[in-house]
């Protein structure tokens, strides 16, 4: 049986990239009936945060990306936070030192880096030498003396390791380019080098499908997993899949600190969980060449990792909104009308609670729905309802109130007032005032537009004059002809 993980460190806020991860594991265990394991690697305390680990979770559930081992439900390997783990991994790291896989190391940075620094003065390989494999008992209790911390390192094979990725096919790594590495500081905090691969053993991970970062990290976990197998710490070695770069603006690899690549933005703007999850669907997959717009059902279905693309992919935001205004225009009336909810409130609407009119609201409710790209753009397409006065917008009024506007504007004021109270008669109504100034529908508009809403674009006019009333309708064209 499948059994995949999504092993992020709570460092800093969730970021798109992380996300696709997450998608990628989850819509494979679902697709194969499989397990999603839900790990939080947090040996770092350093840089790790409660508020971080809260926030993973957090996100996780409104992704609705759900898992079935992990924090908060628990499961068979728990407990699935690294910090309650250390005795696991102080086990292997101490098995592998008996068995010979690793050693201790007393090198000192210095002394790494100036090694380091001839090596590549001479052209030669510039990773670990291999000075501290093969220390006698009598120079290991010298460099104590001396007063030398040492870190334990794991012992590379002399030969190379070849994986078939499950994106990239075969891959071999030659020893030169994968010395051996450290897996235990000097103060005895185990790695993520050891700690990673340990977990996906002892959790029976089956598959490991991650970022192409990552890839440089995987011949030394498969040499690892070979020895945690002959001692019987791990039963075999699961297969890797990595999953492509995602490049950003200028065609550089989108990075964590990108504005642009934080989870919390796409939140907060009022993305749909299923529209960001089917925009980072296709970082790297796709369902079908010509669908670009799906549910997540339909990825689950159709998923698998034999589809994913090895070319690095492009991150669109202008995409990823045009797939969101998708989904937004798919729901249901009411589904749309209760999503909207937290941006006709403080802190995003800008009006008194008690301005609020839900009758009101839900009339204008499916003009909007057709119009928004995300669900915050819902509060300035219906302020006008719910303001006392339309909002005050420098370049909007210039822009609609060209010469000529006034008088246009009195002549439209004189016809709305006279007009049954329904959008067909108010339409005709400006039609008419248009006419007697030599003008089309959308120039006549556009100065009745701006003095009862403020803004120049919006909902359909008509139909927003007639939810407003009368009155207040009338009072916007007489202030703004005062
Ligand atoms: N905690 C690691 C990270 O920072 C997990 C990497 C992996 O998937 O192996 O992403």
């Amino acid at each position: 049986p499948v059994r995949v993980r999504f092993c992020p460190s709570p460092t800093g806020n969730p970021h798109v990239g992380l996300v696709r991860t997450a998608l990628f594991n989850w819509a494979f265990a679902r697709h194969s009936g499989g397990t999603m394991v839900f790990r939080i690697e947090d040996t770092d305390a350093a840089r790790d945060s409660e508020e971080s680990y809260a926030q993973l979770l957090d996100s996780m559930r409104w992704l609705g990306l759900d898992w079935d081992e992990g924090p908060e439900i628990g499961g068979p390997h728990a407990p699935y936070r690294q910090s309650q783990r250390m005795d696991l991994y102080r086990d292997a790291a101490e098995k592998l030192l008996a068995a010979g896989h690793a050693y201790h190391c007393y090198c000192t940075t210095e002394e790494l880096d100036a090694r380091r620094e001839a090596a590549r003065a001479a052209g030669r390989p510039s990773g670990y030498d291999g000075q501290c494999r093969d220390l006698t008992a009598e120079q290991k209790a010298a460099y104590e003396a001396e007063g030398r911390t040492s870190i334990v390192r794991f012992r590379m094979p002399d030969e190379p390791i070849t994986f078939t990725d499950l994106v990239r096919g075969e891959l071999t790594f030659t020893p030169e380019n994968v010395p051996d590495y450290g897996i235990v500081r000097a103060n005895g905090a185990p790695l993520y080098t050891l700690v990673n691969p340990v977990d996906d053993a002892l959790m029976e991970i089956t598959h490991v499908l991650r970022g192409e970062d990552l890839l440089s990290s995987t011949p030394r976990q498969v040499a690892l997993y070979k020895a945690l197998i002959e001692l019987g710490i791990a039963k075999e070695i699961p297969a890797f899949g990595h999953l492509p770069y995602v490049m950003g603006e200028g065609n550089k690899k989108l990075s964590k600190r990108d504005p642009q690549a934080s989870l919390n933005l796409y939140r907060e703007r009022g993305f749909l969980p299923e529209g960001l999850l089917n925009y980072l669907s296709l970082l790297g997959w796709s369902l079908a060449a010509d669908r670009d717009i799906f549910s997540m059902e339909e990825m689950v279905a159709a998923f698998d990792i034999a589809d994913v693309n090895a070319n690095p992919a492009r991150f669109d935001l202008k995409k990823a909104e045009a797939i969101n205004a998708d989904h937004i225009r798919q729901l249901d009336v009411k589904t749309f009308i209760e999503a909207c909810g937290p941006w006709l409130k403080a802190p995003h609407a800008p009006w008194a609670p008690e301005s609020f009119d839900a009758t009101a609201f839900e009339a204008l409710a499916p003009l909007a729905q057709t119009r928004v790209t995300v669900l915050s753009d819902i509060t300035a397409n219906v302020d006008f309802l719910f303001l006392d006065a339309p909002v005050e917008d420098e370049a909007s009024w210039t822009k609609a109130m060209k010469p000529g506007a006034d008088a246009l504007l009195a002549t439209a004021r004189t016809k709305i007032a006279e007009a049954e109270w329904n959008a067909e008669a108010l339409k005709n109504a400006v039609l008419a005032a248009g006419e007697e100034h030599g003008l089309k529908l959308g120039k006549a508009q556009a100065p009745v537009r701006v003095a009862v809403t403020g803004r120049t674009v919006g909902l359909p006019l008509f139909e927003s004059l007639e939810i407003l009333g009368r009155e207040r309708t009338l009072s916007r064209i007489d202030a703004a002809l005062a």
